[in-house]
Parts: C-alpha cells; structure tokens; sequence
C-alpha cells in the first residue's frame, strides 16, 4: 500500500496491534489539526480491515481485489475540479459521485448534494444516517467487516448525531466505523464517549520539511509554508498549491499599511469586498492579529506600530464575527469598515 506519512503511520500502526490484539473499538474517533490527514488514516485501516490477505498487524496488502476497491475511492479519479497532480478537492460533483464506486463492504458518508437545490449540503444530514443505519442492518457483502467512515464528523447535525448516537449504542462484531474530524468538540460528548480515539499530532519540522520536499514543493518555499502554518504540513502543502500563502503576504502587507496609516479602512473595505476569497481573507486577517499576539506573548519583535495585546485578542474575535456575519446577506463593505478602523485602534498609542 501506499507510504503514509509519518505521523499518519505511527497511529496506524499503534491501531493494527490493537487490531491483531482484539482491542480495535467498534467506533474510532480520529482527531487531530485540520489537512493532517485524519480521514486518509480512516481509509488505510478501511483498506486492512477489508483486505483478504493481511493477516496480524501487517498493514492491507494493496494488492488483492478488496484493497483495489478500496483504494479506488481513495484517489477519487472523477475530481472535476483538482488539477493534475493535487488532491481531488471533495467537493465536486464527481467527487461525490466517486464514492459510489465503492467496495460493497465500505461506506463513506460525507456532504452530500442536495437533490433538490444541486448544490453541496453543509452539514450531514439525519437521511444520511438512517440510510447508512439500514446498510448496517445488512450482512457484508463479501463475507468480511462491514466499515463506515465518516469524513468531517463535526458536520453532523443534531438529528444525524442522534442517530448515529443510536448505531454506536448497539455495536456488532466485525462492524467498524471510523469518525474523521479537526473538531472534536463540535461533537456530542455522548458520541464522543462511545469512541476509542487515535491523535493524529504535528511531527516535528525536519520530518514535516522532508514530507513537503517529497510532495515536489522546493526547500524554501516549503520551510516559509510550513512557519506560516504554525508547523501543519497538511495545511503548508495546501497553501502552497491553491495560492493561499501570496493571499496571506497580501494581507498582512494591507493591514500592516493600516497600522501605519498609509491606507485607509474605507479603501481596505471597498478593495476586499469585491474579492471573491474575502472569507480567506478574514480568517488570514484574524490569524494575523493571533500571530502578533503571540509575538508579543513571548518577547518577539512585531511590526512597528506596536499593537496593544489585549486590543489584538478583541480584534480577533470581532473578524472571526465579521466572517459569520458575512455568510448571511449583510452588505461585506457595511461589515468590514467598522472592522477595519478598529484595527487601525490597535495600533492607537494610549
Ligand atoms: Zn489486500
Ligand atoms: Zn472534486
């Protein structure tokens, strides 16, 4: 099978000996910082627990026809949207159609579309839940396990939580479901307590540097990716391929010209809200303020101006507001000048 990264390897391994052991759980919950691949590490142990040949606490053979129909849906070929060489994006269309070509024994419950609206679900619906309930009612097709995974489980609304509630309460052997999630607190804790739980953690920098020069970015954009992502090669990788890391420069470059005064909130405003990545940027603008925070925090030196700490942490939670805000129908330049003149008041000495 194919070589997972390091820190998706180590919890594998640790869940394959609990798995020769008879100590795999009937639901898994894997956490961890979002892009470090906790839904990959959901299918790798799918691929074993359906593999014909593994045996013990070998990993899926990758070979037999079990794994070829698990490993079908984990490179998502009908990705209309992922340009050659990158990851299929989840979303598309054919994305969400890839997951019918499954193996009969695995589910892989995500966002849907919506029938009625053709676009994309947020959040897991209750049907989703009762339709997976009655597969699991089903014998396994092929004889083996019967696995469920499923992806952004934080996405899961009341009802669909509830139901799954019901299906963890009732476990039956050889039945396996894997709940993949960067927030796990979104979860009820009753479905959090009825689950065994694998971590996924950030590995240390030379290990995330040879991961990212391995996936063909160069040295030192991938070490500048990397600082900027706080450590997370998933999210560096990430940043690296959609552009997101020049939105980034770009942002702090206008706030910090705020902070100076050589522009001004009402030219911020107007600018930004004709830009379709305004969310992206709200949250790059609010990671902006958490990063100088911490600057100052430890002694670092920040920009000139110096901002006011306390000041920086309000100002994070009011552009974290003002991207809520903005997923409803408010008029963005409306939402973004108050925001963008008390950012300029960070600054503002006494
Ligand atoms: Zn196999
Ligand atoms: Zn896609």
């Amino acid at each position: 099978m194919s070589m997972l990264p390091i820190w998706q390897a180590l919890p594998l391994q640790r869940a394959l000996s609990a798995l020769a052991e008879g100590q795999l759980g009937h639901a898994t919950l894997i956490t961890g910082p979002e892009h470090l691949g906790q839904a990959a590490l959901a299918r790798a142990l799918a691929q074993r627990l359906l593999c014909n040949a593994a045996q013990g606490d070998a990993p899926a053979c990758g070979e037999c026809r079990a794994c070829t129909q698990t490993r079908a849906i984990a490179q998502r070929p009908q990705c209309t949207t992922a340009k050659a060489g990158e990851p299929a994006c989840g979303q598309c269309r054919g994305c969400i159609d890839a997951l019918a070509s499954r193996h009969p024994d695995l589910r892989i419950v995500t966002l849907e579309i919506n029938e009625k609206t053709e676009k994309l679900r947020t959040e897991i619906a209750v049907e989703q839940i009762r339709k997976l309930s009655e597969w699991l009612a089903l014998t396994s097709q092929q004889g083996g396990a019967q696995v469920v995974i499923i992806e952004s489980a934080d996405l899961l609304n009341r009802n669909a939580a509830n139901a799954l509630l019901k299906t963890l309460e009732e476990p039956a052997p050889g039945r396996y479901l894997f709940l993949a999630t960067s927030r796990p607190h979104r979860l009820p804790a009753t479905i959090r307590s009825r689950c065994q739980h694998i971590a996924l953690r950030l590995p240390d920098r030379a290990a995330a540097l040879d991961w990212l020069r391995a996936q063909g970015h160069d040295g030192d954009s991938a070490a500048t990716a990397l600082t900027a992502a706080r450590g997370n090669p998933g999210v560096a990788d990430r940043w690296l391929r959609d552009g997101t890391l020049e939105t980034r420069k770009a942002v702090h470059a206008e706030l910090l010209r705020i902070a100076k005064g050589a522009l001004g909130p009402l030219e911020l405003a107007a600018l930004w809200a004709k830009d379709e990545q305004l969310s992206l940027r709200l949250a790059l603008a609010a990671d902006f303020a958490a990063l100088l925070s911490s600057r100052l925090a430890i002694g670092e030196a920040v920009p000139s101006p110096q901002p006011d700490r306390q000041r920086l942490g309000q100002w994070f939670d009011q552009a974290n507001a003002c991207r809520e805000l903005l997923s409803t129908t408010v008029r963005s330049d409306l939402a973004l000048v108050p925001l963008l003149i008390a950012w300029r008041e960070v600054f503002a000495q006494g």
